[in-house]
């Protein structure tokens, strides 16, 4: 081409990215990725390999070991006898490790970029720009956490042996993101990635060897999903952490469920890109290639779902598809393409299905001229409008370059077409009036959202989910949290503080006075259950005193509805929560005499003791208020012009199922950190307390807490928890109960991803300051959303 052409045309010329250095590197090892096991590289037990491909050109990269559970099982015996060792050399030690990790990455970055493109077909200006660059700041940022464990997280120790399981869309970056704070915190790992994306895995665990990690503290096992559920059903891994599909996501729920096992998911989304009428449309447009067409959109927080305010639809439109049409789709390596290859043939396939069926439900198609390379898996710049928010492509991920388009009016019906989502992980707002953004973005259900910008990440912010997208954080200083543990919640035992486990009441004859009839407590008022039945309640010396309403499903029913109206609770400010939680703690008090009556008919205590635990109980109750206006968010500061507030909001609807051994003490001490962070909670009492906490419906009636932010159902403990656990619209479940009681909430959980926190059949000590209130608590009653809020003129 000469250069008047070239002027008159102004084409991109070709630039590729030279591949010299990885194919010596792939030639060095043979073109064969095997295990890393105890510092040793393995091939499998069965001897078996599959094969991976580039897939811009279908070129064979490598053969791949397929780990078995053989593998694995050698892997977390290497783990585990060298995780000791590795938490006791301290935080300092770890962090020089993970100082030279990040050095070393960065030394090789060149690289490891090329390797990931080659591997997943993403643009090497993504990769080298993009992903290595956030590899080496996570491994950085954890350093300096592993340097400030011991000052900063005092109490705390690692959970032991850690599974790691990851997809192919991020290779080595979701490598980063679980394993440097997992080894920060002095854990040992095993990761799995994904079959189709192997070998920046294998060049990291190179490194490993380069830097002299000790042995076994990171371990790799390659393979497919019979190597990951390997991993997730090791009964000596203590987590796992999983990034991938919801559909994978819940098998992993389920399979761990009741094993004690810590478990954090990060799967799908469909995230809302909103744009209001008054928003820079040039800057959107750029926003919306980041968000959808960044990675060929194959990002679990790609901005997939573009909600435009009518008034500005039709231009937008027709400024997103002239943009498109200049979009350059092309092989990795060429340093001028916009997009590259999709990761593989079967993920190709279901993109063309997802979009066929969104033309068949009646969308319109708008795609990218650009032309595609002959050979591999390339998929144009796509656009569906005139998509209805209930249609297929506008709930389910497609994971391709797809954007979704669909119009809203006001600014409340953005946030409700946000919302209809099942999932929850990320959204975009756009206008550039920072007061509506500000007011849409803590309304929208999503654990990252992007005020003016998109897909924006970095180690100092947690990113995660609400909803189906999964629960857990990764990164800042609320990750951390995923991979450390209380040493004494790691110490509890199956025995209850005194010795002994609690006393079933035995059956008494129906002889005696009976004082009052309890009704149910839903939506503030006192209501019989739906069915009809009650059960008796017997004090200390097995007398019958009373009748309790025997709840059942349509009470739930009714008690979530309530607890959904009683949302403005969760939107009051903390201080006005902080004032009515005061106001229970002093009306409480001021009818100590008839509940600590209540406590020795119920429990045998003497009446000292029956004293000591209300007065404990308002103690707690005050803790719980002055902590609800002091537990507040955080401003991360990522390397950029941003500041990230990290929001901690409320998790929503609470089930709360107490504990049969702690009595009025523990019935307080669960809820009201509940409350304090902005939750309505359903309220299961234990047997022996049920009666006080009818008592305690005429506390809440007398301190101006609003309808339907507490709900207390008593019942047949068992039948309410499977209830429970199976209702949608519940976002949390804190379980204190038996073993397989703790099973079935997480399993029953996994349909609709609530996040629960279960004792797996052990016993707090409710007396203990430190084991019945504080941070913990606070920690499980809220999930952190970091709006991410870009400045300068
Ligand atoms: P998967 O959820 O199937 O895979 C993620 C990881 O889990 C991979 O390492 C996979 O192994 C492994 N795995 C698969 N089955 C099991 C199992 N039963 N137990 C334990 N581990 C298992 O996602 P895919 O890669 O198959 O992608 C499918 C869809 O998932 C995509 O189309 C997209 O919608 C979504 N996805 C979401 C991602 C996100 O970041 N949220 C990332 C990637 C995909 P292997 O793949 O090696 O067989």
């Amino acid at each position: 081409m000469s250069i008047k052409e070239i002027f008159t045309t102004m084409e991109y010329g070709s630039a590729p990215e030279s591949t010299v250095a990885s194919q010596q590197w792939l030639a060095q090892r043979q073109h064969t990725f095997e295990h890393y096991i105890d510092g040793q590289w393995q091939p499998s037990e069965s001897k078996q390999y599959f094969e991976s491909k580039n897939p811009a050109n279908m070129q064979l990269l490598a053969k791949v070991a397929d780990g078995s559970s053989a593998d694995v099982d050698q892997a977390v015996k290497a783990a585990n006898k060298a995780q000791k060792q590795w938490q006791s050399i301290g935080g300092h030690e770890r962090a020089k490790y993970l100082y030279a990790l990040a050095r070393q990455i960065q030394k090789h970055s060149r690289l490891f970029s090329v390797l990931e493109s080659l591997d997943n077909g993403k643009p090497i200006r993504e990769s080298r720009d993009i992903d290595i660059p956030l590899v080496a700041r996570h491994f950085y940022y954890h350093a300096g956490w592993a340097q400030l464990m011991d000052s900063e997280f005092p109490g705390f120790q690692p959970l032991g042996v850690v599974g790691q399981i990851i997809p192919w869309n991020f290779p080595l970056l979701m490598l980063a993101w679980k394993v440097a704070p997992a080894l920060a915190m002095g854990n040992t790992v095993i990761l799995k990635p994904a079959e189709f994306t192997s070998a920046t895995a294998v060049l990291f665990a190179q490194i490993c060897a380069e830097i002299d990690l000790p042995k076994g503290v990171f371990n790799l096992i390659l393979g497919d999903g019979k190597a990951g559920q390997a991993i997730v059903e090791h009964a000596d891994i203590a987590k796992i952490a999983f990034t991938g599909s919801t559909d994978v996501g819940r098998l992993i729920r389920k399979a761990t469920a009741g094993s004690g096992k810590k478990l954090s998911l990060e799967l799908g989304g469909k995230s809302a890109f909103v744009v209001f009428e008054d928003a820079d449309l040039d800057s959107v447009v750029e926003g919306i290639i980041d968000a959808i067409w960044f990675n060929q959109g194959q990002v679990c927080c790609a901005g997939s779902r573009l909600l435009m305010q009518e008034s500005i639809a039709e231009k937008l439109t027709a400024k997103i598809t002239a943009r498109m049409n200049k979009l350059v789709v092309g092989d990795s390596m060429e340093k001028g393409i916009d997009m590259g290859a999709v990761v593989d043939q079967s993920q190709l396939d279901t993109i063309k299905r997802m979009v066929a069926l969104g033309v068949e439900e009646g969308a319109t198609l708008h795609q990218s001229t650009c032309i595609l390379p002959a050979d591999g898996c390339f998929y144009p710049p796509t656009l569906l409008t005139n998509v209805e928010p209930a249609s297929t492509v506008a709930q389910q991920e497609i994971f391709g370059p797809v954007l979704v388009a669909m119009t809203f009016r006001t600014p409340a019906e953005a946030v409700e077409v946000a919302n209809n989502s099942r999932y929850g992980l990320a959204a975009s707002v756009w206008s550039e009036n920072i007061n509506l953004a500000l007011d849409v973005a803590p309304k929208i259900k999503a654990g990252a959202v992007w005020i003016n910008c998109t897909n924006m990440f970095d180690a100092s912010a947690g990113f995660g989910g609400y909803r189906e997208s999964g629960f857990g954080r990764e990164g800042g200083k609320e990750g951390l949290y995923e991979y450390i543990q209380e040493s004494w919640l790691a110490n509890l035992s199956t025995k209850t503080p005194a010795g002994k486990k609690p006393q079933a009441k035995t059956a008494a004859t129906t002889s005696g006075t009976i004082d009052r009839t309890a009704k149910l407590y839903i939506g503030g008022k006192q209501v019989r259950p739906d069915n009809g039945y009650s059960l008796p309640v017997y004090d200390f010396a097995g007398q019958h005193i009373a009748e309790l309403p025997d709840g059942s499903r349509k009470d739930i029913r009714n008690a979530v509805e309530a607890a959904n109206k009683a949302r403005g609770w969760t939107g009051s400010t903390a201080h006005n929560r902080a004032q009515v939680l005061y106001f229970i703690g002093e009306n409480l008090s001021a009818r100590s005499e008839e509940f600590a009556k209540r406590i020795v008919q119920l429990s045998g205590k003497s009446p000292a003791d029956a004293r000591a635990e209300i007065d404990l109980a308002v103690n707690r109750i005050f803790s719980s208020a002055a902590w609800a206006d002091k537990y507040d968010g955080q401003i991360h500061s990522p390397p950029q012009r941003i500041v990230t507030l990290a929001m901690k909001e409320a998790v929503g609807n609470l089930a709360i199922v107490a504990p049969e051994e702690g009595g009025f003490l523990a019935m307080i001490s669960t809820i009201m950190p509940a409350i304090a962070m902005g939750n309505r909670v359903i309220f299961v009492p234990s047997a022996q307390s049920a009666l006080l906490a009818t008592d305690f419906y005429q506390v809440l009636n007398t301190s101006d807490l609003p309808s339907g932010v507490i709900n207390i159902i008593t019942g047949n403990r068992d039948a309410l928890t499977d209830t429970l656990a199976k209702h949608y619209d519940i976002d949390g479940f804190w379980y204190w109960g038996s073993a397989a009681g703790s099973k079935l909430v997480e399993f029953e959980s996994a349909a609709s991803m609530k996040r629960t926190w279960v004792n797996n059949g052990k016993y707090f000590d409710w007396q203990s300051t430190q084991q019945g209130e504080g941070e913990l608590f606070l920690r499980k009653a809220v999930e952190i959303k970091n709006i991410w809020v870009p400045y300068g003129a």
